[in-house]
């Protein structure tokens, strides 16, 4: 039986004062969420200041991004060791937005990806398809791509030792929530590809829905076979909003 996972992706919002009162939100209602596993990634900056706040409460912590490379002249990055400092649970990686506007293609991610789990960090690895591939019906191919490149560059174990979220870009901070069908189908698809190579990886590894999950849709979305819960950003920024999905999936 896999648990129900619900991780806050703050991107880049988020002041001093916004976030410690964020947190207390979050932290003061996290008991009420049962089995759910919370998890909030905030920006870089805030992360030694969240990690003590969460300290004795069930939230994790993780970051948005993490960098390839383990040390050295690499201006403006971040390394898993660092994180790991700090007491992070897990690292985002491959999130669309850092595959489109930061051009990070596949080879990266699964670099990125290697790099979390060499630092002992769980990483979330985003794979999805912009409105243009569905539309030419190819979401499949791109999301096989997209995990073949992390299971070529390490091993299908790996994904076993990782979080899967499917994050449609079309769905990502637009408001249009795939509905629950279309997401069950792409996440079917995952769970069948990674069980054509290791069954026991399939029904182990957790596979989240990222695309504008709010308190009102995260129930039936939650509740489709293969969706073991969200990668939220717009509603992990209000701590009602985001409790409410963590309460969705108990
Ligand atoms: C995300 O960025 O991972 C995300 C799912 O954003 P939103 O919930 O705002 O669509």
């Amino acid at each position: 039986m896999r648990q129900t996972l619900v991780a806050g992706n703050w991107k880049l919002n988020g002041s001093l004062d916004s976030i410690k009162q964020l947190v207390a939100g979050i932290t003061a209602g996290a008991g009420g969420t049962g089995d759910t596993q919370i998890a909030v990634c905030p920006p870089f900056v805030y992360i030694p200041l969240v990690s003590n706040l969460l300290a004795g409460s069930k939230v994790a912590i993780g970051s948005q991004d993490i960098a390839d490379q383990e040390a050295g002249a690499f201006t403006g990055e971040i390394s898993g060791a660092m994180l790991n400092d700090f007491s992070c649970t897990y690292a985002i990686v491959g999130h669309s937005e850092r595959r489109a506007l930061y051009a990070e293609d596949d080879e990266l991610v699964a670099r990125k990806f290697a790099a979390a789990r060499k630092a002992g960090l769980t990483p979330i690895l985003c794979v999805g398809e912009t409105l243009e591939e569905r539309e030419q019906g190819i979401t499949e191919d791109v999301v096989a791509r997209q995990l073949d490149a992390v299971i070529k560059l390490e091993s299908i174990a790996a994904i076993g030792e990782a979080v899967v979220a499917y994050e449609p870009v079309w769905a990502i901070g637009t408001g249009k929530t795939a509905s629950p069908q279309q997401a069950q189908d792409v996440h079917a698809f995952i769970r069948g590809k990674l069980a054509g190579l290791d069954q026991a990886v399939a029904d182990k590894v957790q596979i989240l829905y990222g695309g504008s999950v709010k308190g009102s849709n995260a129930k039936e979305l939650f509740s489709m076979q293969d969706i073991d819960g969200g990668l939220i950003g717009g509603a992990s920024l209000a701590a009602d909003d985001f409790l409410a999905i963590c309460m969705a999936g108990t």
